[in-house]
Formats: structure tokens, sequence, C-alpha cells
């Protein structure tokens, strides 16, 4: 059984449990004969001041092909080797590329595998490797004239990968913004090495049978493996979405046909109070809050702000446009006080509205980060619950976030969009971290208590919103932890991701 990795005072060194120095140094030889030395770094990495939280030097992997990912898991295999994989690496206020048991070596699966393998105007698809991120493809459907037809769905940050997004689940603005449910097809390789395409990639075009020359991830997927999602039998694309069950190496992507038009706007209301009823008139909204409260009305007076804003954009040609705008006027204007914007109507050059404005239309941007710049050293972790979209539970929910990170004596940034939260803390302060974690934790239960789960975490949070999702004495656990063993029996591939722990692992003495 592995257990956690001592580090000694002389020699701050962590392995991979149940590594020695010359067993990790057999693996990286190994490893370095697969994809050359040069995709090869072999840090071991230094102990994490908490366990799950960023490594500071991590040792790398950077498979050239398909052919050398699977190898590389034949190996993890023979050696038992946890392996760490991610596309771009960016994962902003999850984790980084910081594996869940320190000493993994990382996978970096986008450093080669990068080309955009496929945009298809007429199915309005595209088809990419792991490291096309959203500005990669942004530039590609600009220079080629392609924007005209098709547009992308970016999330807050435009730098990630697509891939590595998507897997995650993660959203953005437009109609296409649920990324997994717009995908479409998967190349996926499993933890012993086997590639499996998904949906209507499992049949085989009739071409690629004449190319005995051509490995399967070489050949020519199916021409509906991009139309239609399911194929034949259970669908199986969803257990390598926040999994540890596979590494995914193609993956294929609806895009919004040009709707004909578009019209970003913002709408501003005055009253703290207002929150329920703007949520009862429409679901996705987005607030601000720092400060006391009445240094937040003082604020949002001089910025000619409300204490809410709501963000939005209607798509479609101008006659479509004018109805949509003005059943969104009529709904939302009942609020007293409430004020209507197009972004030529703000004149500030860093405006949210015009960072959303580009958002909403699929223009990717880095603008967000400078969130973090509300203190010195900034840095964020994400949470993130989900409940129902009603005026009296959005109420709820931002009271007892806002109560507890009060507490904790912390400034408050939130976003709903259907249930976001995002909170800044200070990085390089240990007591400031403390702070951070402590109303997350506390948040974490206080949601769960409600009924209310987050979609997506932090690594140092997937133990504890792991064992939220505990219906029926934890029956979905026990089902994942099944599906796991038998996919990944040496437990090799991201164990503890996500609260799930391989036979191998004892997850009492892991969970954090
Ligand atoms: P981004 O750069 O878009 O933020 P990352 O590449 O950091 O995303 O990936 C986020 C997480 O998604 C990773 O930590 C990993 O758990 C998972 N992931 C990313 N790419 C893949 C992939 N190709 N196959 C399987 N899981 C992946």
């Amino acid at each position: 059984m592995a257990s956690p990795p001592q580090a000694t005072v002389e020699n701050p060194r962590v392995l991979p449990p149940n590594h020695t120095h010359t067993t990790f140094a057999q693996f990286i030889q190994r490893a370095a004969s697969v994809c050359s030395p040069d995709n090869v770094t072999p840090t071991i990495c230094t102990p994490c001041t908490t366990r799950g939280s960023s490594s500071p030097r991590q040792s790398y992997v950077c498979p050239r092909d398909v052919g050398e990912v699977q190898s590389i898991l034949r190996l993890c295999n023979e050696l038992t080797m946890p392996i760490w994989p991610y596309s771009a690496g960016r994962n902003t206020g999850y984790g980084g590329t910081a594996p869940r048991v320190p000493g993994s070596v990382a996978l970096d699966i986008g450093k080669h595998m990068n080309k955009i393998l496929e945009v298809d105007v007429e199915g309005a698809y595209a088809l990419v490797e792991p490291g096309v991120t959203y500005m990669d493809m942004h530039k590609h459907l600009e220079e080629t004239g392609l924007l005209k037809e098709l547009w992308l769905d970016v999330p807050d940050l435009g730098g990630g990968s697509m891939i590595g997004n998507a897997v995650e689940r993660g959203v953005g603005y437009t109609p296409y913004g649920d990324h997994f449910m717009m995908h479409c097809g998967m190349e996926v390789i499993l933890p012993t090495g086997e590639l499996v395409r998904t949906g209507m990639g499992a049949l085989p075009d009739p071409t690629a049978s004449s190319r005995s020359d051509l490995r399967p991830d070489q050949q020519a997927g199916n021409k509906c493996w991009q139309l239609f999602n399911y194929g034949f039998g259970p669908y199986n694309d969803g257990i390598f979405s926040q999994s540890s069950l596979g590494i995914v190496t193609k993956m294929g992507f609806w895009m919004m046909p040009n709707p004909g038009g578009y019209q970003a706007y913002m709408i501003t209301f005055p009253r703290d109070e207002d929150l329920g009823a703007i949520v009862d008139i429409i679901r996705p909204l987005r607030l601000t809050d720092p400060l006391s409260e009445s240094e937040q009305d003082e604020i949002a007076k001089k910025l000619k702000l409300g204490r809410w804003i709501f963000y939005g954009a209607v798509y479609g040609p101008e006659p479509v446009r004018n109805v949509l705008l003005d059943a969104i006027k009529g709904a939302f204007l009942s609020i007293p006080g409430s004020k209507f914007y197009l972004p030529e109507d703000r004149d500030e050059p860093h405006s949210v509205l015009r960072t959303r404005a580009k958002t909403l239309q699929g223009i990717p941007t880095l603008d967000e980060l400078r969130w973090v710049d509300w203190l010195p050293n900034g840095a964020h972790m994400f949470f993130s619950p989900i409940a129902k979209i009603s005026g009296k539970d959005a109420s709820m929910q931002y009271e007892v976030t806002k109560k507890r990170v009060r507490e904790a004596g912390l400034d408050f940034i939130g976003t709903f969009t259907i249930g976001m939260r995002e909170m800044l803390f200070n990085r390089q302060d240990e007591e400031q971290k403390l702070k951070a974690r402590w109303p997350i934790r506390q948040l974490i239960q206080d949601c769960a208590d409600r009924g209310w789960g987050e979609y997506r975490t932090h690594l140092a949070l997937m133990d504890q919103i792991a064992n939220t999702y505990n219906f029926n004495d934890n029956a979905q656990m026990k089902l994942n932890e099944k599906i796991k063993n038998a996919l990944d029996p040496n437990g090799i591939l991201a164990p503890g991701k996500n609260g799930i722990w391989p036979r191998g692992y004892d997850r009492n003495t892991w969970a954090i």
C-alpha cells in the first residue's frame, strides 16, 4: 500500500510513493529513451508546504505523439509511477499543473501535440489536439478568414487549452458556453495504454482500412465523429471528464455559426437587496462586493456602477436583437434605479463591459487576471457552488458566502454565473493563505448543508468536496472506485484526482 512520502530534513526531496532515487532514475532514463532526453526534465519536486498545493519543481515528460503517450503509460504501469497529465497547464484557480500526489511525474501533453486538425465550416466544428488554446483557435479563425463563419466560445481567461477546459467541464458565456456539452467525439488513451475513439469515432472510416501503415491515432476519423455524439451503446465520454481514467489526445468541438450580428450590454442595479429580484427575472448574473457596505455604495456611485451589475449579449440580425433587447430592458428596468448601458455608453478604458463584450463574442482575453492586482502579490482560488437559480437561493448563497469571507477578514469578489464564486488572497503570506482556506472549508460544509455542491475545485479541496456527494452511503464514489480500479489496476493515472483514490492508496491517509 502506498504511504505518503516522508521528507527528511537534510534532504528535502519528494519522490513518488514507493520509489527510491534509483527506481526514479530508472524511470527517467527509460522515459528519455521513449521521448528523447530533450523532452524529459528529471527534477524531483521539493516538498510543498501543503500536500496538494502547487509544486515548485516537478519532473516533466513531454511526449511528441500519441504513440509516445501510450509507451509512457505502459512504462508507468511497469514501474508503478504516478503520472499527472495536462494540456496547456494553466488550470488557473484550481491548482495549475500541480499533481495531487507529490512526486507524480507531470505529463505535458500539449507541448508538442498542439495542432488544429480540422475546422469544418459546413458542420460548424473543429477537431483539435490538447495543446490548442483558445488564443490559438481564435488566431486561426482570424487568419483563415473563418471568423466570418464560425464563432468560438471562450472562458474568462483565453490562454488555456480547449481540451483542458472542456474535460474539466469549464464554461464560457455565449450560447455555446457549456464546453463539455458542446464537445463531440474524443480520442482517449486508457491508463493501460489502449487507444479508444468514442461515439461515431468507434466506427472506422472506410478509407482508413486501406492504410495499414498508419497507427490507429493517425487514421482518419469517421465522417460523423464530430457530428453525432452518441454512436451506439453506452455513452462513455462522461467518464473521461474531471477524470483519472484516460488521457484525451483529440477532441471535437461544435462552434457557433455566425449568428448574423451581436450586441453586448450591461445593466446596473443600485441596491444590494436587488439581487433576489434580478435572479428571479433572469438567471445568469454577476456581482462585485468589496469593502464595507457604505464604502461599496460610495465606490459604486463614483464609478457609476451599481452594487450589482448584469452583463449580457444578444445574438442575431439587428431586428432580432432589437426585439430581444426591448424584452430584456422591459424585464430588468422594472427594478427601481437600474440603468442600461451599451459599450459605447461607457468611457473607462478597462471597463468589465469592454472585456465582457469581447468574451461574449468568443474573443479570448487575459483581462480578468488584473482582478488579482487588488492586493500586492494577489492570487486566487475558485470556490464554485451550484444552486437552484431562484432569487431566494441566490440571496441565501450570497449571505452565506459573504458571512464566512467577512469572518475571515477578507475582501470578497463574487460572480454568479449560475453560481460561481471567486476569492482573492495574498499568495506570499502564509497567514493570508490560511485565512483564505478557512472560509472555503467552512463554505463547502455550509453549502452542502443547504444542498449546494461545487462543480469543480482546487486540488487541495477535492477530498472534502467528493465527500459531500455522499448520497446512499457514498454509492457514486463506490462506482467511481470500481471503474477506476478496473481501468487503472496499478493506480498510475492522476491518483486522488477528484477524491478518487485507486486501490493501492489508503484514502484515510491521503485525504486532506
Ligand atoms: P487549462 O490550461 O485549459 O486551464 P490544463 O491543461 O491545466 O487546462 O488542464 C486542467 C486539468 O484537466 C488538468 O489538471 C488535468 O486534470 C485535466 N486534463 C487536461 N488535459 C487533459 C487531457 N488531455 N487528458 C486528460 N485530462 C486532462
